[in-house]
């Protein structure tokens, strides 16, 4: 995967925090302050204006990513999703091409800053609940033998049960916490956005090919 597959990543993964702007925002209606979707649909718009062609490398375009979230989004989510596409980009250096491995690593950096910001672990009801089962299962199906394309459909795939998973988790990070048990019945709207822009990677990199 080269730095188009990357930058096609970062575009598509705007375009369905776009088309999904509304939704994300109605899950957080539920349990926390509703402007997940206004916050992330901020962010990557600014993310695409300063998508400029001076990030030449994945992980330079990934990096740029980050550090635009993290100055543009002021929720919580800002410093999260800007952490873990910083140290994503970190993991990737400057690599011109990255392969599964690479990527597996780059996903485990980001999961690992995610976890050290946030302190949330898996079962809390948050992001971490699609980025853990999304990474752990991309490695085991690289581990498998299993071709490019389809790890990614894997690691697509457990983001989004994972997201699905968080409907019946009580929250205990995040705004939603403070709902207690009232947080059980709804969607993570973070969880639901990291599945979001992994599905936006398996389809960026099948089009890439
Ligand atoms: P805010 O909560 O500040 O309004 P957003 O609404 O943009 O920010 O993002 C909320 C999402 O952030 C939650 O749904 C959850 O997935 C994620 N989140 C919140 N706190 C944490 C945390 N400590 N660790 C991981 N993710 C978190
Ligand atoms: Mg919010």
């Amino acid at each position: 995967m080269d730095a188009e597959v990357f930058r096609a990543w970062i575009v598509s993964a705007a375009g369905a925090i776009e088309a999904n702007r509304d939704h994300l925002t109605q899950l957080d209606a539920a349990i926390g302050d509703a402007d997940h979707g206004i916050n992330l649909s901020r962010g990557f718009t600014a993310v695409l204006g300063a998508l400029d062609s001076a990030a030449k490398t994945p992980g330079a375009i990934l990096t740029l990513t980050g550090n635009t979230l993290i100055s543009k989004v002021g929720g919580a989510s800002g410093p999260l999703y800007g952490t873990a596409f910083r140290r994503a980009g970190k993991a990737l250096g400057g690599a011109a091409d990255v392969d599964s491995p690479a990527l597996a690593a780059a996903l485990e950096a980001a999961l690992a800053g995610v976890q050290q910001l946030g302190a949330a672990r898996e079962g809390d009801k948050t992001m971490v609940d699609a980025l853990a089962p999304a990474t752990r299962a991309f490695s085991k199906a690289i581990a498998d033998g299993a071709a490019p394309d389809d790890t990614l459909s894997v690691l697509a795939e457990a983001a989004s049960a994972g997201a699905a998973a968080t409907v019946s988790m009580q929250a205990l990070k995040g705004r939603a916490s403070y709902l207690g048990p009232r947080s059980v019945g709804h969607e993570d709207p973070g969880a639901a956005s990291t599945a979001l822009i992994l599905a936006a990677l398996r389809d960026a990199a099948r089009a890439g090919r």
